[in-house]
């Protein structure tokens, strides 16, 4: 390789990073006007911030689709594998080349066209939707569901694959998964969990009526603080806020926020919503500084990304340790209203398997079989084995078989989630996914750590939260999920972990 060459190389390197930080600035500055109208924004508002959000997107894209950004990648020479890139590359540039290429050809493979009617059939389905739901109407939601499944097919086949067309769709939101690895695994947890759910379910009823009781907002918000502080939620790097729905956005490397929703009479929605969102935060909060803003600087993949927030939200939140600890702490935040429930009680109550109808409402047990469900059905549309009219058909038979209950109008079946509305074909099994990952992870981490539950009994969760920033946070998207998994665990994507930490879990609380 000749010196010139070589300085082509770095040259190309380094201004594809200042177009790459250009690019995050945008797409951050467009984050917190987001977060800005999911919390504080007056309702007036809404037409020139979504003109707003509508210019950062498309200056955005216009620096990531480029001619110059074209030939800047050409310029820097082949990095399809990492570390193996050119001979040249550190493994760092060899990692920002690999995640930017990745965007790019998935920016430049769809026609704008495309990208257009992708937006504007979204925008009209998701209002039909809306109110296809409330009057439980399929019928006048199921053409637009059949536009976005074409659009979806033709995007898919613009986009390419190897194997199957379910693969393209999956891909955006899962590098590198496979609709036959997921069938696999998705199959393997399929055939443990139906029995073993009916298996609980068996045990008869369990008592959670205190649950219902009216439990301040102050109280609620006050212990949701003290547990993501002991979770090393960095409140000087973040914020916690009301929303209508929970989410968590990155408006920086050192500016990760959260929301939650406060029900007085649901206690378990907002301190669970906010250990979730809080494991989502500590992935970004814990991302190495070399790779704030750049296009390396957020959480690999969707899968991953729930895996942390499940882990803390499952594995640890609803865990015996947790509760030991915690409960009396929780006791203490609302005077009176817990005198008469014992531990076993409450952790059999938080931990209640019952099949229901909602995804999410579903618990711990029963919600991958709602995503199996999903993912199922998905891949019979994009493979045009069921047509969309025959979905609500599909959706009711599925949900007898995998739950042994059956929706009484679509309202509460196959139109309840937005994301297909959304044009979200390949999102749903990112959140099985990441349960499967998250046990895979856990296991690893008792390994290293020895007794896990003898650090959540201590309330010492920070010992916890830096190990997965050491062992997965700390190298943002430097690695597909695959990757990351292999590195971690030594392991490839697997189901029995999962399962056998439900087995475990539950036959404790079910006395099984
Ligand atoms: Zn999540």
């Amino acid at each position: 390789m000749s010196d010139g060459k070589k300085g082509g190389t770095a040259a190309a390197i380094e201004r594809l990073r200042e177009l790459d930080r250009e690019i995050q600035l945008l797409r951050r500055s467009a984050a917190l006007l987001n977060w800005d109208q999911e919390t504080k924004m007056p309702k007036g508002g809404i037409a020139e911030r979504s003109e707003q959000l509508a210019l950062l997107e498309g200056l955005s894209h216009e620096r990531l689709a480029s001619a110059e950004m074209g030939e800047l990648l050409e310029a820097a020479g082949s990095t399809e594998a990492r570390p193996a890139g050119g001979e040249e590359l550190s493994p760092r540039d060899g990692d920002f080349l690999r995640v930017l290429r990745r965007e790019y050809e998935r920016a430049t493979k769809i026609p704008t066209r495309l990208v257009r009617e992708i937006a504007a059939a979204v925008s009209t389905a998701q209002a039909v939707w809306v109110d296809a739901r409330s009057s439980d109407d399929f019928q006048s939601f199921a053409p637009h569901m059949d536009k976005l499944l074409k659009l979806n097919i033709e995007k898919a086949e613009a986009i390419g694959y190897e194997k199957q067309i379910y693969d393209a769709l999956l891909d955006e939101y899962e590098p590198s998964m496979t609709t036959e690895r997921l069938g696999e695994v998705f199959g393997e947890l399929e055939k443990a969990l139906v029995p073993f759910v009916q298996e609980l379910v068996d045990r008869g009823e369990v008592e959670d009526s205190f649950l219902r009781q009216a439990f301040p907002q102050a109280g609620q918000e006050a212990f949701c603080r003290h547990i993501l502080s002991d979770m090393g939620y960095d409140f000087s790097r973040g914020r916690l806020d009301v929303s209508a729905h929970p989410f968590t956005i990155s408006v920086g490397g050192n500016d990760v926020r959260i929301t939650t929703h406060y029900r007085e009479s649901n206690l378990m929605s907002a301190l669970f919503g906010s250990i979730h969102e809080g494991g989502h935060a500590l992935f970004e909060m814990g991302i190495a500084e070399e790779h704030h803003t750049s296009i390396l600087g957020e959480g690999t993949s969707l899968g991953i990304h729930e895996s942390q927030s499940r882990t803390w939200e499952n594995m640890i939140g609803r865990s015996i340790p947790f509760w030991r600890r915690y409960f009396p702490v929780l006791r203490e935040y609302f005077p009176g209203l817990l005198d008469g429930v014992g531990l076993s009680t409450w952790i059999r109550a938080i931990n209640h398997v019952q099949p229901s109808l909602i995804r999410i409402e579903a618990d711990e047990l029963t919600y991958s079989l709602h995503v199996i469900l999903r993912y199922e059905l998905e891949r019979a549309l994009v493979n045009g084995e069921i047509s969309v009219a025959e979905l609500p058909g599909a959706w009711n038979g599925s949900m007898q078989r995998l739950l042994g209950i059956r929706p009484k109008n679509d309202a509460e079946g196959v139109l309840q989630d937005i994301h297909w509305a959304m044009g979200a074909i390949g999102y749903f099994p990112t959140y099985a996914l990441g349960n499967l990952y998250g046990a895979q992870f856990y296991r690893k981490m008792e390994k290293d750590l020895g007794d896990v539950d003898s650090f959540i009994l201590k309330g010492d969760l920070k010992t916890l939260r830096k190990w997965m920033a050491e062992n997965i946070h700390r190298h943002g998207s430097s690695r597909t999920p695959a990757e990351l998994l292999e590195e971690v665990t030594g392991e490839e994507l697997q189901a029995g972990p999962y399962i056998s930490y439900l087995r475990e879990k539950y036959g404790k609380i079910y006395e099984l």
